[in-house]
């Protein structure tokens, strides 16, 4: 059984909605369908949200009635049967009103996750029944019944393998299950989310809980490309990366994969291809654990990025005294992506500023601590990139860029450097240029 995932824009339009349709038959094979919600919707439902913190409630109905429009003139136009029409329309308004009763609540994380979740709920509907009226005989599965993954870092792969399990027996007949993705039950098992862009995630967790022989995410891109085609010109897909390549790429801000998409089918030996919905003859990126080239492969950036520097003299020949540092970041649960030290100082980064003043007034007690905002992690990607005789080149970037921290031998597969966000786009193409446009040149 495969799992195919299809992002925000594959189903934002009816004419998107029939390429996927004409996907899920080009081939036999039994398939898990995960789609997001149609683009657009989750971040209305966002702004909804605001509309219930407020409790506005006349932005509320107005907020839902253009949800309810929104999907009602897709059935519209995807469905032709007037039966089925109206009963998928008498579906529609019945989930919005189920909406408007939520979000007539007290705001609480609860109804946020009710709410947010709902554009995968609407969306799923309309396109299994939509399936079905044209001979695309499937079955509706609801993910809140399965996704009981209890924590969103280290998922529960066993409950969820047992759930889907039963329900997948309870259906053993069909060959296309459509799902909800982003949705998930945390450890309390309320429903709660796999965070924005969760749906990738959905789509391993469910893999590697049915063992299945591939995940394919479908999007609006050919693949995963070796640098940023926003800011860069001249970027190709790559064709192949290793599970340890991607889950690097996609943490340090290719935005086309969610960071975590990978980590459930490391070691399942389950590959996932990266497809593209709009020309789905492209044969895009397969991630596996496979090494077809060493060496340099893409460039990312991640932005919002905060840099901290820790000086103290004291630190000059003590031991001990990382720990003490880690462990203030440990206790305001802050993870740390890069660091640098000195004898008498430290720098290390964060992405994650919630806990930032707490920190700080701590490690203040006994060093001196300087922050510095609007940060960019480029990071440089493959497998044994370090020995890559031509990576060296990445360091004439120091020339031109004032380079605030660089990390090199962390691990085989990885350099990064941090720079100011406004020196990004410069820092990508001078890299792009000097690593992959004069690739030949560098090898002569
Ligand atoms: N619909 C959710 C979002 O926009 C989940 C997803 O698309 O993956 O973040
Ligand atoms: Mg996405």
């Amino acid at each position: 059984m495969k799992v195919l995932k299809f992002g925000g824009t594959s189903v934002g339009s009816v004419e998107n909605l029939k390429r996927v349709k004409e996907i899920l038959i080009s081939d036999t094979e039994k398939k898990v369908v995960v789609c997001s919600a149609m683009s657009g919707v989750t971040n209305q439902l966002v702004q909804l949200i605001e509309y219930v913190k407020l409790a506005d409630s006349e932005s509320i109905t107005r907020s839902l009635h253009q949800l309810e429009t929104k999907h009602s003139e897709v059935i519209d136009e995807l469905i032709t049967d007037e039966n089925l029409k109206n009963s998928l329309k008498n579906d529609l308004s019945s989930m919005i009103t189920d909406m408007f009763d939520i979000a007539n609540q007290k705001y609480s994380e609860l109804v946020d996750a009710r709410i947010i979740t709902s554009g995968e709920t609407l969306l799923t509907h309309i396109f299994s029944g939509y399936l079905n009226a044209i001979g695309v005989s499937n079955v509706l599965l609801d993910a809140k019944e399965f996704m009981y993954v209890g924590s969103t870092e280290n998922p529960n792969l066993k409950e969820v393998r047992k759930r889907i399990g039963e329900v997948l027996e309870d259906n053993e007949t069909a060959s296309i299950y459509i799902t909800q993705g982003f949705v998930c039950r945390n450890h309390l098992g309320q429903i709660s989310t796999l965070k924005r862009g969760g749906s990738d995630y959905t789509a391993t967790i469910i893999g590697a809980s049915i063992d299945a022989t591939e995940v394919q995410i479908w999007t609006d891109i050919d693949g995963l490309h070796n640098n940023d085609p926003r800011h860069v010109d001249q970027t190709h897909p790559i064709s192949h990366l290793t599970y340890n390549e991607a889950a690097e790429l996609a943490y340090f801000g290719a935005k086309i994969l969610h960071p975590q998409t990978v980590s459930p089918v490391v070691g399942r030996d389950i590959p996932i291809l990266l497809k593209n919905t709009f020309d789905p003859q492209a044969s895009g990126t397969v991630i596996s654990n496979k090494t077809y080239e060493k060496g340099l492969k893409a460039i990312s950036a991640k932005d919002g990025i905060t840099a901290i520097k820790i000086k103290s003299n004291r630190m000059l020949m003590a031991h001990g005294y990382l720990r003490r540092i880690f462990e203030v970041f440990d206790t305001h649960h802050t993870s740390i992506d890069m660091i640098t030290t000195s004898e008498i100082a430290i720098s290390l980064t964060i992405d994650d500023v919630t806990n930032l003043d707490k920190i700080v007034k701590e490690i203040e007690t006994y060093a001196e601590v300087t922050v510095e905002e609007d940060h960019s992690i480029i990071c440089i990607v493959g497998e044994s990139v370090i020995n890559d005789k031509n990576s060296y080149r990445l360091f004439e970037i120091l020339n031109y860029i004032p380079v605030r921290m660089v990390s090199y031998g962390g691990s085989n597969n990885n350099i990064s450097i941090l720079v100011d966000t406004k020196d990004k786009i410069e820092t990508l193409q001078f890299l792009n240029k000097k690593l992959f446009q004069n690739k030949e040149a560098a090898v002569s």
